[in-house]
């Protein structure tokens, strides 16, 4: 972090590092939120970012009906008596409107049929005996069972969809049920990445002496396109200034963010750090964390830059803890951290760091219900721990853990939504 806008009273300072809590913040205090909205239709919409809230035009459901295929009754006139039977005198189906009902009649109805005027509760077919016309009753009747009333889920002019809500197929559902054809949602961010090193090679190609292929370009496709991002991808980049300089330069007037992987550390064949620096201003850099030290943000023009460190498994983990919630915040998502579920260790950890660590791992039932196992190979090199696993633990600088102590575990069902 530069000196001018850098967290001095950091006691991670002297370390050249600043911790995880201070990077997100100094992130998330840059993500301007995209202003630009476009109208989409509802059955577009999935993954987009609401522009504003919604308000119900409409109760919801707009009469009252029924819940079950019963008989409509005055609860009343109904008795749980052998003596007593009500006259069935319409039938009512969904869609259908019926007749006032008159007292000492029932009428037929089915699951979300309207109720007929005068009838105040419906009484399930299972607890009714038809007998030509008459219907008598099995179970007790009360006022207002197996009827919705009108409004019971949405009343009118009430707020449905939040501003900034990510739309799952649960708010699409709701946005249709209250007649809404088409929704205003953000633009979609467009994202720049390109990959730096001459080692890489694309898949598909011929793997020279040396060279390995590229797998951070899929994850990060893969990422990006959850978050519902447009991509610009720029491909792999030779290990030199010049041309580095001449990616970013040419991502930024394509982006809104420019994410890059590797190159980021300080080796003679690291360029991405000087790159920034001559075209841009590097903002942040070195964060108390690993996988993923060399994390860094910074601008170029008016793009947004963020570095990640080329190890597969850095690339994922600090895209999940930084880069996620600062493109959700730029999406205009106000809940951009995720909820660290306290679950058992079934590991211990016995030896502090420094860094905050993030470890592969799984639920996994253990003698006490569930316990959280993490992948026995942790280096940032081995995708396959980040397969085996469904979350990361997180374990904070500093401490310990022995096996039983809760420990926070963030599910990849959130970190990758
Ligand atoms: P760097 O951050 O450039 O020093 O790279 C660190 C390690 O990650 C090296 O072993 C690189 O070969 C590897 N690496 C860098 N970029 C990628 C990539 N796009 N895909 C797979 N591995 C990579
Ligand atoms: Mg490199």
């Amino acid at each position: 972090m530069s000196s001018s806008q850098g967290v001095s009273t950091d006691p991670m300072q002297a370390t050249g590092m600043i911790s995880v809590d201070q990077a997100l913040e100094f992130m998330l205090a840059r993500a301007r939120p995209l202003e630009e909205t476009e109208s989409v239709p509802v059955s577009e919409a999935l993954g987009r970012v609401l522009a504003h809230a919604e308000i119900s035009p409409m109760d919801v459901p707009g009469y009252a009906s029924s819940s079950m295929d019963g008989y409509a009754v005055r609860a009343g006139d109904a008795a749980v008596d052998a003596s007593v039977s009500l006259r069935v005198a319409q039938r009512i189906a969904a869609g259908e409107i019926g007749v006032a009902l008159l007292a000492g009649e029932a009428a037929r109805i089915f699951t979300g049929a309207p109720l007929p005027e005068g009838a105040d509760a419906v009484v399930i077919q299972e607890d009714c005996e038809r007998r030509g016309d008459q219907v008598c009753f099995r179970g007790p009747v009360s006022a207002g069972e197996n009827v919705r009333p009108r409004g019971n889920d949405i009343q009118a002019a009430s707020e449905v969809l939040a501003a900034g809500a990510r739309l799952r197929p649960q708010e699409l559902g709701l946005a249709a049920s209250v007649g809404l054809a088409r929704l205003d949602v953000v633009r979609r961010l467009r994202v720049a990445i390109f990959s730096s090193g001459d080692e890489l090679v694309q898949p598909g190609e011929p793997l020279a002496a040396g060279a390995i292929y590229n797998s951070n370009r899929y994850t990060l496709r893969g990422l990006l396109s959850a978050l519902g991002c447009q991509i610009i991808d720029l491909g792999s980049v030779e290990d030199t200034l010049a041309a580095t300089q001449a990616a970013l330069l040419e991502a930024a007037a394509q982006s809104d963010v420019v994410v890059t992987s590797g190159g980021m550390s300080v080796g003679d064949e690291d360029h991405v750090k000087q790159a920034v620096e001559r075209v841009g201003q590097l903002e942040m850099w070195r964060v108390a964390v690993k996988p993923g030290k060399p994390l860094a943000y910074g601008r170029i023009n008016t793009a947004d830059f963020i570095g990640l460190p080329g190890n597969p498994v850095s690339t994922l983990v600090t895209f999940c803890l930084f880069v996620r919630p600062f493109l959700l915040r730029r999406q205009g998502v106000p809940h951009v951290l995720g909820n660290g579920l306290a679950v058992p260790a079934a590991f211990p950890w016995p030896r502090p760091s420094r860094r905050r660590e993030y470890l592969r791992a799984r639920l996994e039932p253990g003698a006490n219900g569930i316990a959280v196992s993490i992948y026995p190979k942790q280096g940032s090199d081995v995708l396959t721990s980040t397969v085996w696993a469904d979350g990361l633990v997180e374990i904070r600088e500093g401490t310990t853990v022995e096996p039983g102590d809760p420990v926070p575990y963030y599910s990849f069902a959130e970190l990758l939504f």
